[in-house]
């Protein structure tokens, strides 16, 4: 068992840290997007969790008063709703 057989060893332990830190990258990145899924609302057309605010604009009549034209879009089925909101 010379030198070289502990380098080797190293470097065998240091290849598997890498490939672990790669999919643990991987597993947070997953969670991250599940996790925004899991807290949408739901859409009112197709139920899936995935209905979130596209775009909001100020009420060109009533946005001295604070209100918004908010358009509300589903990723999953893609269909839209507008609402007026404040
Ligand atoms: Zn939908």
């Amino acid at each position: 068992m010379g030198i070289f057989d502990g380098l080797e060893a190293a470097l065998d332990k240091l290849e598997r840290w890498r490939k672990l830190q790669d999919r643990v990258d991987t597993l947070e990145r997953e969670l991250a997007e599940l996790k925004a899924r899991f807290f949408l609302p739901q859409c009112p057309f197709c139920g899936a969790p995935a209905w979130r605010l596209a775009k909001s604009t100020p009420n060109p009549d009533m946005e001295e008063m604070g209100v918004h034209d908010r358009i509300y879009r589903c990723d999953s089925c893609g269909k839209s709703e507008t609402r007026v909101e404040v």
